[in-house]
């Protein structure tokens, strides 16, 4: 169950119904997100497995995390590893995360607050929950999507973004069956609190069982949605969907999603993310954490986080060796 969440939809502000002539979207895939783990464990869905760049982009890369509820000494995070040449959005639905980087920059984000991190020419940091977190165990479940950079972006200055989640936009659907909570973007006249270099809007719907979402959503925007949690189905074809699938829309200006009458008693609702953005339409070389637009640049962004040309991690955090940009920092 998601930490934000409003008693009564009705006294939310509501998105207008689609105009007469709207084009519904159609659905062109529904994908099933392969399970694994990430850094030193936590359970994560990859949402976009299988599916074709061209149809993501400007999203590459999706992972659900959680939902999982730890015992004490058990929850995971990831080591000290490097980005470049796009964005990470760290959504958290329930939970509390950390974060700390080269930049110095840090903190925690918790319960529907969302980090954005833009890399560009390259940033070193570290995710994970916070010690006494650990020692409780609890409940986490968040998302992070990765966001392309333009060829032109992907060497700007390494930024943050906490959003808070009281800062995330709560609307109503016109019949108030669904809660909305705008993230980033603009729908039906309101905008959510993140600022991208790629125009984009991401929004985290839940759908009473029976209800219909219709969502004003830009014809010059891609339209993905994935199935947090629960059933229903998608589109102007009725696609069905339920936990871990995504849907790729084709082109039109409203999104539909419908929550199935029957949902799972863990699962009242049906939670989905709706997201989409601007195509940047550039050639992309993508491998492991660097995304940029040829090989020969992967190549380099691995050259220059082995040279430490992508930061040094903070002394306090430094276990083990001395990294070589410290000695040089004492002798120099
Ligand atoms: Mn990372």
């Amino acid at each position: 169950m998601p930490a934000v969440t409003v008693e009564d939809t009705t006294t939310l502000p509501r998105v207008p119904l689609p105009a007469p002539r709207t084009v519904r979207r159609r659905t062109r895939s529904v994908t099933t997100a392969p399970s694994g783990f990430e850094g030193e464990g936590f359970p994560v869905r990859r949402a976009f497995a299988g599916v074709d760049l061209r149809a993501l982009d400007p999203f590459i890369h999706m992972d659900q995390m959680g939902e999982v509820e730890y015992a004490p000494g058990e929850p995971k995070g990831t080591s000290w590893h490097p980005h470049r040449g796009f964005e990470t959005v760290t959504y958290l639905i329930d939970g509390t995360f950390e974060h700390a980087d080269s930049h110095g920059g840090g903190g925690t984000i918790s319960n529907g607050d969302t980090q954005w991190m833009t890399a560009g020419g390259g940033v070193l940091h570290i995710e994970r929950p916070p010690e006494e977190l650990v020692v409780s165990g609890g409940l986490f479940h968040g998302l992070q999507l990765w966001v392309n950079l333009p060829r032109a972006q992907k060497w700007v200055e390494p930024r943050y973004q906490d959003l808070r989640a009281r800062e995330s936009v709560l609307l109503a659907s016109a019949d108030a069956g669904a809660l909305l909570r705008v993230i980033a973007g603009e729908v039906g006249g309101h905008t959510g609190p993140g600022s991208t270099y790629t125009p984009m809007a991401m929004v985290h719907a839940t759908v009473a069982p029976g209800a219909t979402l219709d969502l004003p959503w830009r014809p010059d925007f891609n339209a993905l949605v994935y199935v947090l949690s629960g059933a229903g189905s998608v589109g102007i074809d009725g696609a069905p969907v339920r936990t871990g699938q995504l849907a790729v829309l084709g082109p039109g200006d409203t999104v539909t999603v419908r929550g199935a009458v029957h949902q799972e008693s863990r699962t009242p609702a049906l939670d989905v993310v709706v997201l989409g953005g601007r195509p940047i339409n550039e050639p992309i070389a993508m491998y492991g954490p660097f995304v940029m637009n040829t090989a020969d640049e992967v190549r380099d962004a691995f050259a220059d986080f082995r040279a430490g040309r992508l930061g040094s991690i903070p002394a306090q955090r430094v276990e083990g060796p001395v990294p070589h940009a410290a000695v040089r920092g004492e002798t120099g």
